[in-house]
């Protein structure tokens, strides 16, 4: 019998990587405004934004630091509602706290996205909008920035797991005004920790840059398009200089170098992720107690895991046993609702101010949904072992004979 894959290992960090980390060890060069110009930090800031075709990028500590400066960076003032979508990651909300603001949360349906006429009740009570793409899964952008733009309410697009994901052919993350990217192990791209913020606004930028910890005249090492000399750059940070504080969230070189050669790997892996969800996707809906919700017209998905919905499993007993006998089965199911302390589930985020908010639609999906990670190394055989695993042990617990129509 084939063994269970290993999910959770990352690929390898490509070779090249460790020339540049012995030259770095060698030099002691870590911080990244030593040299006097191209430290490592800079430059993936440049490739990053030139492959992501937007005209300014700020590399930092981790995708919480970048939702954070992007907030900090709007000037919202004290006590400013967000509004997020109710299924997220808890940084989500915990950035929204740290730039001392309030988290509001919006309904999120079955199919992961958000609920746009939740949505819409909530703008007007708002003062920005980060649309978390949790999971991937792309909310329906079109929808969001006409309602967004009418009514002047910037929006910040946390693509933590949209890395390589296309809505109507433009990247996800440049749609907003601010894109936000981790670079956390379980994610597309791998430095252990990371983050970055990509925008095409020189006073955003800069204002982040400045709080990301560039002190004094650190901020002249940042290029933007014309390089480091960039005029409508050099323009804003004038208007900046000792206007902000400093929270000091920068990128150490070492992480920089572990990342600049994965970016050539990220169309690979976009594909492969691509091809093993759709396989995997049709495997599970094949069964009638399993369901892959379809993503919205516009969007290319990148995913690095699954997500679907139980389907006639009537108690919260039944859908734990779905989990115990694909565990059994040698795969691991997060159903997101039914794990305890689970950091994606709305209720457990006590730290937000007030009562926790009466949200129906996205418990009823969030006692249902569950979540497999499927990396984009997977081969064939252990994508039929998962999808196998997975289509059994809903077997195990609803039984085989279903006649579809009864
Ligand atoms: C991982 C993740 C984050 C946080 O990223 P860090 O780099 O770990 O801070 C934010 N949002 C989503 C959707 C995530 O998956």
């Amino acid at each position: 019998m084939a063994l269970a894959p290993n999910v959770y290992d990352a690929e390898p960090i490509p070779e090249a990587a460790k020339a540049e980390i012995d030259r770095l060890l060698a030099s002691g060069d870590l911080f990244r405004y030593t040299a006097p110009a191209d430290a490592p930090v800079a430059l993936l800031e440049r490739e990053f934004a030139d492959m992501m075709g937007s005209k300014y990028a700020l590399a930092v500590s981790s995708c919480s630091a970048a939702l954070f400066l992007s907030l900090r960076a709007l000037d919202l003032p004290f006590g400013a509602k967000v509004l997020i979508p109710a299924f997220t990651f808890a940084a989500v909300p915990s950035a929204v706290v740290h730039a001392n603001c309030l988290p509001v949360l919006v309904e999120v349906a079955e199919n992961y996205r958000i609920d746009m006429a939740d949505f819409a009740a909530k703008l007007p009570e708002a003062q920005a909008v980060i649309i978390s793409h949790m999971r991937g899964h792309t909310s329906d952008m079109d929808a969001i920035m006409a309602l967004c733009d009418e009514a002047g309410i910037p929006v910040v697009e946390d693509a933590a797991h949209s890395l390589g994901t296309l809505w109507a052919g433009r990247k996800v993350g440049t749609i907003g005004k601010i894109g936000c990217f981790s670079f956390q192990s379980y994610k597309l791209v791998n430095s252990g920790e990371g983050g970055i913020l990509i925008t095409d606004d020189a006073d955003l930028v800069a204002r982040a840059v400045i709080m990301s910890g560039a002190y004094e005249h650190n901020w002249k090492k940042h290029k933007g398009p014309e390089g480091q000399n960039d005029p409508e750059l050099a323009e804003a940070f004038a208007r900046w200089q000792n206007q902000l504080p400093l929270y000091n969230q920068r990128l150490s070189n070492l992480s920089a170098a572990v990342i600049r050669p994965q970016l050539a790997e990220v169309p690979r892996r976009v594909r492969d992720g691509r091809a093993n969800h759709d396989y995997v996707a049709a495997a599970l809906n094949s069964s009638p107690w399993l369901s892959v919700p379809e993503a919205l017209g516009p969007e290319e998905r990148a995913p690095d895991s699954i997500q679907f919905n139980l389907v006639g499993f009537d108690t919260d007993e039944e859908a734990r046993a779905f989990a115990a006998a694909a565990e059994a089965r040698g795969v691991k199911v997060q159903v997101f609702g039914l794990s305890t302390d689970n950091a994606r589930a709305f209720w457990n985020w006590n730290f937000i101010p007030g009562e926790t908010p009466d949200l129906p639609q996205t418990r009823a999906m969030l006692m249902r949904a569950c979540d497999v990670r499927l990396p984009p190394r997977l081969n064939r055989a252990e994508l039929d072992f998962v999808a196998g695993a997975l289509i059994s042990a809903a077997e195990d617990i609803k039984g085989e004979t279903r006649a579809y129509g009864t």
